[in-house]
């Protein structure tokens, strides 16, 4: 298919990740379809976009791999275009100017709002014959009053409205800048989007760029309005739920082919599967399987997913990404974090878990965490004495050592999962993480018996 879909940001502030997953259903069906795929930055509301932010825009769109065809559009470099079509509009017929002052229309929404009902433009100027030099002014369309509007949306599927309904709204204001409904319907006009894919908050708005497209006698691109993303609570996504920009989620530790993954599942399926790839996506996604009824957000799920990736990555790989979270001090440390990666990237859901979780690989811990002092009786001492000197004779190693530790819990009466906790809590300060004997391997014998030494005049201080 020829298609053409774009992203259209407005760089007004950090990405939130239904604009993310609205992107990604672009991106997605551009691929499957080897059509285009382009970005458009929408910042006309000059006051709230920044260069930062269109930074940022540009950034998450590398991070997460979803690559543009052609050069990016900025809309702010369009505006003389905008104000070309609305000059054709007005001399075409099917927008007027108004003259109408603020405080009039003030005055008339004061009124209707008193009485109960709804404002709408009462169209004043709609019919008037003459320009008037001397007065500011706005163009409107001249939207249809009688008959119907339908969409036919390819998500939504069929939605009527009575034109009646619709207002003649601002097209260019009066300071000449264009409208927001205006410079989207000419910018998808010329730049030849074929569908506009985006969250269903923008339904009311499509019925109005229905009209630019007719007034101008554009061809009406096809629409699929993708319903939104709610938090658990059944309310839309917001910040009241924790992070909801993209980059915050990388911040936390997520990893981009899990988003992308959690993101297409939300609102699309591809019968039960839960792990799609990147590549998958690609090769089933279709505006058929989107679903009308809005999806919840998720974190286990999330979560879930993530720790999945977590673990099919490359471990030198991780390491290099836990870098950027924690400070590995020398080239020991990183080289125990990667031999031990096997083992942590199995309990991690996030990155920034795996960080926390890699320390027992760099350094002694320093504190230990209140659920140690189970593990801090004589007893325990007297376990980490013997644990120490049974060391001392025969090393680290998992093969020796496991079962010399077995005898020892025999011996002394406990539990072999005592042993192991106590040790734990002398290795790592808290009682979750990778097997003992593992990490013992890892850091070796003399790391391991100055932790054990360090744990004792702890427990004796
Ligand atoms: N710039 C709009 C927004 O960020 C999107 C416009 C559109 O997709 O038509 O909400």
């Amino acid at each position: 298919m020829n298609c053409r879909v774009r992203f259209a940001p407005s760089p007004t502030g950090d990405l939130h990740i239904g604009s993310l997953r609205t992107a990604l259903f672009n991106w997605a069906f551009a691929r499957h379809n080897c059509g285009k795929f382009l970005l458009r930055i929408e910042d006309t509301d000059r006051a709230r976009s920044t260069e930062k932010n269109i930074a940022s825009i540009l950034n998450i769109m590398e991070l997460f791999g979803l690559n543009y065809d052609e050069e990016y559009v900025l809309q702010s470099e369009r505006i003389k275009r905008h104000i070309e079509v609305v000059d054709k509009m007005l001399e075409d017929g099917v927008a007027y100017k108004c003259y109408c002052s603020q405080e009039d229309l003030q005055r008339k929404k004061d009124d209707c709002i008193a009485r109960g009902l709804s404002y709408k433009y009462d169209g004043t100027c709609r019919e008037l014959e003459k320009d008037d030099m001397t007065k500011p002014f706005v163009v409107r369309i001249k939207s249809d009053k009688v008959g119907k509007s339908c969409l036919q949306d390819i998500v939504q599927g069929d939605i009527e409205t009575d034109n009646s309904q619709l207002d003649d709204f601002i097209l260019l204001r009066s300071d000449m800048t264009p409208t927001y409904m205006l410079s989207v319907v000419v910018d998808d006009h010329d730049m030849g989007i074929t569908h506009i894919i985006r969250g269903s908050d923008h339904l009311t708005n499509t019925f109005r760029q229905m009209q630019i497209y007719k007034a101008c006698g554009w061809d009406v691109p096809y629409f699929a309005h993708i319903p939104l993303i709610y938090g658990q609570d059944g309310q839309k996504l917001s910040k009241r739920h924790g992070a909801v920009n993209a980059q915050d989620y990388l911040k936390d530790g997520y990893l981009p082919e899990a988003m992308l993954n959690y993101l297409v599942r939300l609102g699309w399926s591809h019968g039960d599967d839960e792990i799609i790839s990147k590549r998958q996506i690609v090769e089933w996604f279709s505006l058929d399987s989107v679903g009308k009824s809005p999806s919840r957000f998720d974190i286990q799920k999330l979560n879930h997913i993530n720790a999945h990736y977590l673990r099919e990555k490359d471990d030198e790989d991780l390491v290099h990404l836990i870098e950027g979270i924690v400070d590995i001090p020398n080239e020991v440390a990183r080289n125990n974090v990667l031999r031990g990666m096997c083992g942590l990237k199995k309990r991690a859901s996030t990155l920034k878990e795996l960080a926390e979780a890699s320390a027992v690989y760099i350094d002694m811990p320093r504190n230990f965490e209140e659920s140690c002092r189970e593990y801090m009786q004589d007893i325990n001492l007297t376990i980490i004495k013997k644990v120490a000197n049974i060391i001392m004779n025969i090393g680290v190693s998992e093969e020796l050592l496991l079962p010399e530790c077995r005898k020892l819990a025999e011996s002394m009466g406990v539990k072999f999962l005592v042993v192991a906790q106590t040790l734990r809590s002398a290795l790592c300060g808290k009682l979750v993480s990778p097997s003992v004997f593992e990490i013992m391997q890892i850091i070796g014998q003399c790391d391991t018996i100055a932790r054990l030494e360090n744990f004792i005049r702890y427990c004796e201080s």
